[in-house]
């Protein structure tokens, strides 16, 4: 089995009825220095830049992240690099950057706290365009969005931060910008946010968790996370409604991007790439290959009458195993 997946690893993952789906890597949550997956990925759908800040005893310099940024920019270019901004708070907080909470996962987080502190905002930004410079690859993404305003806000620092680099005699480019889908606030506003920005990428991880008030990392209530129940279908395919109606693509990185069952419902709705772990990347691929979009969307069909995610896990099994 393993070596007939590495067989695939230099064949695009691309339907039986000729439909492309670009699969990218996630990386950045631990250190290395050349992940793996490098070769067999379409670049980086999700960079998550909270190691740097976790490790340190302070704020990272402006030149130290961007040697980080740099470094990965140049592993996979002229692929794309989707790096996130700044996601800390709720379970990740810093050790040197005191918040006491509550309810962490429903405070201060992601760009709450780097819109509330520019500062930090605006080094990080300064540092990804500079990094980019004469390698273009860079695009950014946005976590922890739940309103319009939070995206102008961070769209127009970004700017900003384009503007005095330039003047600074920089030759920076503007990157594609993206927010992360990852409340359910947002799947309610998916049309606005695709209006603003040039992509959606959906978290499943955090956006099932707020859907189903299921906190992720709690074991009491593990068997009720569970990211085929309904709500968690109909909400990405409004997501994809939304950017649809802007033509913006859209794509998943949670870890449902890397779960072979899933395959069917999200090629079903028409998710444009998948972002994954290294180690899911040949499985998926051999998923897609193995399957029509025609196949998915009607397995999506059925599912969608499903009325909980039992039912809905017993359907992809079973298509699953139609598929060898
Ligand atoms: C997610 O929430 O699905 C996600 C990809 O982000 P993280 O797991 O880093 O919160
Ligand atoms: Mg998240």
């Amino acid at each position: 089995l393993t070596s007939e997946l590495q067989a695939l690893s230099h064949l695009p993952a691309e339907t039986t009825d000729g439909y492309l789906i670009p699969l990218y890597l996630n990386t950045g949550l631990v250190s290395e220095n050349r992940p793996l997956g490098i070769e067999e990925s379409a670049g980086v759908g999700l960079y998550r830049t909270e190691l740097p800040f976790i490790v340190r005893d302070s704020f990272p310099s402006e030149a130290a992240q961007m040697a980080n940024y740099r470094h990965v920019l140049e592993l996979f270019a002229p692929r794309p690099v989707t790096i996130r901004t700044l996601d800390i708070g709720g379970d990740k907080p810093l050790p040197y950057f005191p918040m006491q909470e509550d309810n962490p996962f429903l405070g201060w987080r992601g760009i709450r706290i780097t819109l509330d502190h520019p500062e930090i905002f605006l080094t990080q930004v300064r540092a990804l365009l500079r990094a980019a410079i004469g390698l273009d690859n860079l695009q950014l993404l946005l976590p922890m969005v739940s309103t319009v305003g939070e995206v102008d806000e961070a769209l127009m620092l970004i700017r900003r931060v384009h503007d005095e680099l330039l003047e600074e005699g920089y030759q920076v480019r503007m990157p594609p910008v993206g927010v992360m889908i990852e409340v359910p606030a947002a799947v309610y506003q998916a049309e606005a946010l695709a209006r603003r920005v040039d992509f959606l990428s959906v978290g499943t991880n955090d956006l099932t968790q707020y859907l189903l008030a299921v906190d992720r990392n709690n074991p009491h209530v593990a068997k009720l996370y569970n990211e085929y129940h309904p709500a968690v279908l109909r909400a990405l395919l409004q997501t994809l409604t939304g950017a649809r109606l802007h033509g913006k693509e859209v794509s998943v990185c949670g870890e449902m991007a890397g779960d072979p069952l899933a395959t069917f419902l999200l090629l079903g709705m028409g998710v444009h790439s998948l972002s994954m772990g290294a180690g899911s990347l040949p499985r998926i691929k051999k998923v897609i290959r193995s399957i029509s979009r025609a196949r998915a969307r009607e397995v999506l069909r059925v599912a969608l009458q499903c009325e909980d995610a039992n039912s809905v896990r017993r359907l992809l099994l079973n298509a699953l195993e139609g598929v060898g």
